[in-house]
């Protein structure tokens, strides 16, 4: 590791903040008029990223989604009262001392990824509760000196307090997969320590991706999972800052919305398109009060321990949001068979039979996970998590096969779908009422914009995004599905065997309990190396001399 540039001391606590409970969307989108990230896009620079087209669909929804907050229908149960300031704030943050609690925060969740079918994975939900589980965690961070945890503690109130909108970048950028972050050509390939200063660490290297990085206020940097390699503790920093700090660079990816885009014709990817973003720190000063691991020695056990314990409460905004694309995708589904007549077909029946069912067990993980709630040693409520990390295993393949229905029940009605500007010509509009409509009762306006809608949701750029996104939403599928595994609790269905085999009496007949909210064997974080997660440890590497 060696030096790098001289900083000025800043405070990223952020000049222009003060406390701003549960925000309106008004509120939110002058908080960005504030900010100067650097953002590149198309070939450019963002000047404004409240006047930049690729972000307007984003932007409106964002805004939509916190002027939720303060609708009289939804606030008794989507706010509460900061313990810190009395303000009201976001029932996200709040630790659930009572069942009471989980149920206000589902709803909440629910109601917000409902308001957008689902389409939109990252929204300020998701950070918050990955902020509220660090917080209930925070402990771990303390392992290398309390000074971490307390600043943990002190960047969740300062987001829930603030109601700020973050994104993430956990993920090293893939280069290549088969070396440790220190073992790859450039020792600052991946986002690692420069070295520390009396105002902070100097950080250097790039994270893979940001989703919504361009209309965020802040980033939160951590090593993904429990997945930090052995001599990677300099690459092993979890922190956060604005997104506007100096040396911090924005690269966009191409637009899956790219303007002109209507509603008509793109009905979700104009209002829901998500921009992802590569990550390039040069040489950034993270104040100290920002650092939660600092890259010294024996942070990689602490980044390893702190990463296996970020599912507390996350699960249930995760759940929610893939309930709601599931229930969104059942009726899309039933709609478009309906809208050519094709729902008489036994096959076609059979295909939504069987979406349904696959809505039907996941309303009742999703519900029942709340049904096995218990109350933890420290007073704390938590939904059952096993049942809701094998839903979000499952719905991984689920949503692949709820797109490939919605394609094989569309044929190519997909594609005599004219454009918006079609209709409004009365000499093409004419051809289209005739030739393009539907079943009898279903005009052409109505069968075309509903298959613009399920090619939105299944075949466009922005359709396809998504579904990499379902897949991957956290972390390589395989990997986390080996884990799911490897960390779970086999005896008792291990002694089920030896009872049928004879070893073992009937008097280990198990009893089912009354109350199924029995905390689970508390699962420790996963070692790495017991299912090669985020590096290979064995063949794959070779010693950075042999190249
Ligand atoms: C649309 C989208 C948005 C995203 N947004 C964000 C975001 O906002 N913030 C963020 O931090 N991340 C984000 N991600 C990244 C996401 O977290 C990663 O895609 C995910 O963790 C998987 O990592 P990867 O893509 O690097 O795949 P890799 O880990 O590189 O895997 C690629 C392939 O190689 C195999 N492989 C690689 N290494 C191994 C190994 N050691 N053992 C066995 N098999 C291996 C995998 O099984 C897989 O088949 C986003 C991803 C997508 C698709």
């Amino acid at each position: 590791m060696d030096g790098g540039d001289d900083h000025s001391p800043v405070s990223a606590w952020g000049s222009s903040l003060c406390s701003m409970p549960a925000r309106t969307g008004h509120d939110y989108l002058q908080s960005l008029a504030r900010m100067k990230p650097r953002i590149f896009l198309h070939g450019g620079r963002v000047a404004d990223v409240r006047g930049e087209m690729a972000f307007q669909g984003a932007l409106q929804s964002m805004a939509e989604l916190y002027d939720l907050q303060h609708d009289p229908r939804f606030r008794e149960f989507m706010l509460y009262s900061s313990p810190t300031t009395g303000d009201p704030v976001h029932v996200g943050f709040q630790p659930a001392t009572s069942r009471a609690v989980l149920v206000a925060k589902r709803k909440a969740f629910k109601l917000r990824t409902d308001y957008t079918f689902g389409f939109m994975g990252r929204t300020m939900d998701f950070m918050n509760q990955m902020v509220t589980n660090m917080y209930l965690d925070r402990a771990r961070f303390g392992l290398r000196g309390q000074q971490f945890a307390d600043n943990v503690a002190r960047y969740y109130e300062h987001v829930r307090d603030n109601d700020l909108f973050l994104t993430h970048a956990l993920i090293n950028p893939q280069i290549d997969r088969s070396r440790t972050s220190a073992e790859q050509e450039d020792a600052f390939l991946h986002l690692g320590k420069v070295r520390d200063t009396s105002d902070g660490i100097i950080v250097r290297g790039a994270k893979m991706l940001a989703t919504m990085a361009p209309i965020a206020e802040e980033i939160l940097c951590f090593p993904f999972g429990a997945g930090v390699a052995e001599g990677d503790d300099a690459y092993a920093v979890a922190f956060a800052i604005p997104l506007d700090t100096p040396g911090l660079e924005l690269v966009c990816r191409e637009s899956v919305a790219s303007p002109p885009s209507s509603r008509f014709d793109h009905p979700l990817s104009s209002r829901f398109e998500e921009m992802d973003c590569i990550v390039v720190f040069n040489d950034v000063l993270i104040p100290w009060d920002r650092v939660f691991i600092d890259g010294g020695p024996g942070s990689r056990a602490v980044a390893n321990a702190a990463g296996g314990g970020m599912g507390i409460t996350g699960g249930v905004q995760t759940a929610a949001r893939m309930l709601s694309q599931m229930e969104f995708f059942c009726g899309l589904a039933m709609k478009l068979a309906d809208t050519i007549a094709i729902t008489g077909f036994v096959h076609v029946q059979e295909k939504l039979g069987e979406m349904l069912s696959h809505l039907e067990v996941a309303r009742s993980v999703f519900y029942g996970s709340e049904a096995m709630a218990f109350e933890g040693p420290d007073g704390l409520w938590s939904n059952a998590p096993l049942g809701q990390g094998a839903f979000h295993l499952q719905t991984m393949r689920i949503y692949r096969r709820f797109v490939e229905i919605v394609q094989l029940l569309g044929g190519g009605g997909f594609f005599y779908a004219p454009t918006e500007a079609d209709f409004s010509n009365p000499e093409s509009r004419t051809l289209i009422d005739k030739y393009a409509r539907g079943r009898a009762g279903v005009s052409a306006e109505e069968r075309v914009r509903l298959f613009k809608l399920a090619w939105d949701a299944t075949g466009s750029s922005f359709g396809q995004r998504m579904q990499q996104y379902v897949t991957y939403y956290s972390g390589d599928p395989i990997r986390l599905t080996a884990a799911y595994y490897v960390g779970y609790d086999k005896d008792p269905l291990l002694d089920l065997v030896g009872r049928a085999l004879g070893d073992t009496d009937s008097a280990h007949l198990p009893i089912s309990p009354d109350d199924p909210g029995v905390p689970p064997p508390r699962r420790e974080p996963r070692d790495p190396h017991a299912i090669s997660a985020q590096y290979p440890t064995s063949s794959q590497v070779r010693p950075r001399a042999e190249h």
